[in-house]
């Protein structure tokens, strides 16, 4: 620049909305985080075969997930979920999870989606893992398409949040999925009830196939479940994160 001139004053000293920072306080932000599934889904058949709204059509209330050598799929989503909370609150958000222990049944898959209605959150994660063939691997991360029960306002932020995710999630080392999704990491679907019905942005992340051998290995390792919980919450930071 010519001498004597001062760099050109910013246009305000406030938040930058369009910069998005990875290091960004979630103060103020609600997040529901959803464990799927629950222990004792499988005691309950009558409860968690009883259809419900899924989002302009009906599907079974709950079901009773995958697992893999003896470890089921709730107790991951569980344990998974707790360290993502705990992660996110150390933000300064404020989680809803959408069940308290890993012994009972439900709650259905509309009233997960329904929560953050109910608790005014700015977005839902939901935690899962798969059960696919033992060849298969990786994570892939589901949002859902528009239609019927998503507007296209939630289902772009629901992509470019689940963009986001997967783009950490890489970052940590996690490989995405090689027998869906095309090696991106990523599906729209529109036939999932808990991000249908939750009516903001959200993402329902398969953070590994529980029947390869080492997909498991990392899914029920203290350190591989925070290791996802922290790109989780690096992902919510960079999207929802203090500018
Ligand atoms: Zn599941």
């Amino acid at each position: 620049m010519p001498a004597g001139t001062e760099p050109a004053a910013p246009t305000s000293t406030g938040p930058r909305p369009d910069v998005p920072s990875p290091n960004g306080s979630l103060a103020g932000l609600v997040v529901v985080v959803d464990p799927g599934h629950n222990g004792a889904n499988g005691a309950h058949p009558a409860e968690i075969n009883r259809p419900v709204d899924a989002g302009g059509f009906t599907k079974a209330c709950n079901t009773t997930g995958t697992e893999g050598d003896g470890y089921p799929e709730s107790r991951f989503n569980w344990e998974t979920s707790q360290r993502l909370a705990a992660a996110l609150e150390a933000r300064g958000a404020k989680v809803v999870l959408t069940r308290t222990s890993d012994d009972g049944w439900g709650p259905c898959v509309d009233q997960r989606g329904l929560t953050a209605q109910r608790e005014g959150a700015a977005l839902i994660v939901s935690i899962h893992a798969d059960g696919a063939a033992a060849s298969a691997s990786g994570f892939h991360v589901i949002h859902a398409a528009a239609g019927p029960a998503v507007t296209a306002d939630v289902a772009t932020r629901s992509t470019e949040l689940a963009t986001t995710v997967r783009d950490q999630l890489a970052a940590a080392g996690l490989q995405p999925a090689t027998y869906l999704g095309g090696g991106t990491g990523m599906v729209a679907r529109t036939d999932i009830a808990t991000l249908n019905r939750a009516g903001v942005p959200g993402v329902m992340v398969e953070c590994g196939n529980m029947r390869n051998a080492q997909d498991l290995a990392r899914l029920r390792s203290e350190a591989g479940q925070q290791q996802i919980a922290d790109a989780i919450t690096a992902a919510v930071a960079q999207r929802y994160g203090a500018r």
